[in-house]
């Protein structure tokens, strides 16, 4: 190994950051308190969180109804082995989980994180072809999908400068264009003829592909995605990991095609953004191919924190939060203002792809030298971090997916903000 590029002082921290090249990186901020949609360090500045925190903020940090709930659940019960046990914040989540997702998932599997529950997906839907006595293994995928960084999640990903040194673990899998606005015919043709080789599954992100670049697509294509897999048997599998909990404008990305997916993924905004959970839903067919007196069809998956009792009480409290409170007005209203915010950019030069999801929004920066890796996007934080505000460009691309209690007078920041960097970098 050679040590000649090894900076000469490591860090003073033992810690390890992810996404994170030690060398290149300055200090860590460090966060000491957060509340709605702010982050406060030690010395009492207050960060505008434009992201989120990675996408799992929802209603705000330290939302009331959420962070009660922990509290209470913290005083009855911790932790519990949840086979051949269960408790009731698992079994009334599991409950409103199924009233409130498309009709059809029935049941719930829980894991602790977006990875975990993809892995449990595509885990399940091997399972169900197998047990039901027909054995398929193929996974067909979209074209620049993220969907964790576990080993099969990986091999169900785009392959890039993120995965190289793995490559020769991940499993081969068939993929299909992005449905490029004008070419996506391409997109459903291809899935067409992969779909006829009978593979196990097909798995997407519905409507909005994130790491990729906030990539978005129609609904229409969604639900024609839908068709073609259903018309060949293949399992649709849709990872809401991301674009649940409101953040494409409806509750769940797939309602807006219509889409009842096989087999469906959600974590993030699960909890609000409060604790690490995650479940996996699916349909009678999946679960009875795996009901049986006969051991070996056993569905075998465990996590050590399954279904961790504080966890699911603060994603039932989410549930409560949403069946409650005006969250859809909430979100609409961010909706709103956030196309209003974008519309400065349509006409400036300097940006392409001015585009929106729901409470997404992003724009790409033109500049000579694209890509994740490339000095703009570290350039553009730095710049952003100054002005306290938590924006982590995806390369070029700026995007901003606040959480919902996010003030008109945050985005006027935000957006200012994003001018300016423009005028920083041009
Ligand atoms: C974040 C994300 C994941 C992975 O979730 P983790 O909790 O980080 O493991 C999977 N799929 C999508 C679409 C995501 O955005």
């Amino acid at each position: 190994m050679s040590r000649s590029d090894t900076p000469a002082s490591r860090p003073a921290s033992p810690i390890w950051h992810p996404f994170t090249q030690h060398a290149l990186q300055g200090e860590m901020t460090p966060i000491v308190r957060g509340e709605g949609a702010y982050l406060y360090t030690p010395g009492g500045e207050r960060i505008i969180d434009a992201i989120a925190s990675w996408w799992v903020v929802t209603h705000g940090h330290r939302y009331a109804p959420i962070i009660n709930a922990i509290k209470a659940q913290a005083d009855q019960l911790d932790q519990v082995i949840f086979a051949g046990y269960t408790h009731p914040p698992a079994e009334a989540l599991a409950a409103g989980l199924v009233a409130v997702t498309p009709e059809g998932l029935d049941h719930v599997f829980f894991s602790d994180s977006g990875s975990t529950c993809v892995e449990v997906a595509l885990k399940m839907a091997l399972g169900y072809w197998r047990n039901i006595g027909q054995p398929r293994n193929g996974i067909i995928v979209m074209e620049g999908s993220y969907h964790g960084d576990t080993i099969g999640t990986m091999s169900v990903g785009a392959r890039g400068v993120f995965n190289a040194a793995y490559a020769p673990l991940l499993f081969d899998v068939a993929q299909v264009p992005f449905p490029e606005k004008g070419r996506e015919d391409e997109t459903l043709k291809a899935l067409e003829t992969l779909c006829a080789q009978e593979p196990a599954a097909f798995i997407v992100e519905p409507l909005i592909l994130g790491s990729a670049g906030m990539k978005m697509y129609g609904p229409d294509i969604l639900a024609a995605m839908k068709r073609i897999c259903e018309a060949h048997g293949v399992l649709f599998i849709a990872d809401e990991v991301m674009t649940g909990w409101g953040r494409t404008g409806t509750l769940f990305a797939c309602e807006q095609a219509g889409v009842v997916p096989d087999i469906a993924c959600y974590s993030k905004g699960l909890t609000g953004g409060s604790l690490p959970l995650a479940v996996t839903m699916c349909g009678h067919a999946i679960f009875d191919a795996h009901y049986s007196e006969d051991r070996t069809r056993t569905f075998f998956h465990s996590s050590s924190y399954t279904a961790n009792p504080i966890a699911c009480a603060a994603g039932h409290a989410n549930l409560q939060v949403w069946r409650d409170e005006p969250v859809p007005e909430r979100i609409a209203t961010l909706q709103a203002r956030q196309a209003r915010h974008l519309e400065r950019f349509r006409a400036d030069a300097r940006f392409d792809d001015v585009r929106q999801c729901g409470t997404i929004t992003a724009l790409d920066l033109k500049v000579s030298d694209a890509g994740y890796l490339a000095d703009v996007g570290p350039r553009l934080r730095a710049f952003f971090a100054e002005r306290n505000l938590l924006l982590r460009p995806l390369g070029n691309t700026i995007y901003v997916m606040p959480p919902y209690c996010v003030t008109e007078e945050d985005l006027d920041l935000i957006y200012g903000g994003i001018a300016a960097a423009a005028d920083m970098i041009g």
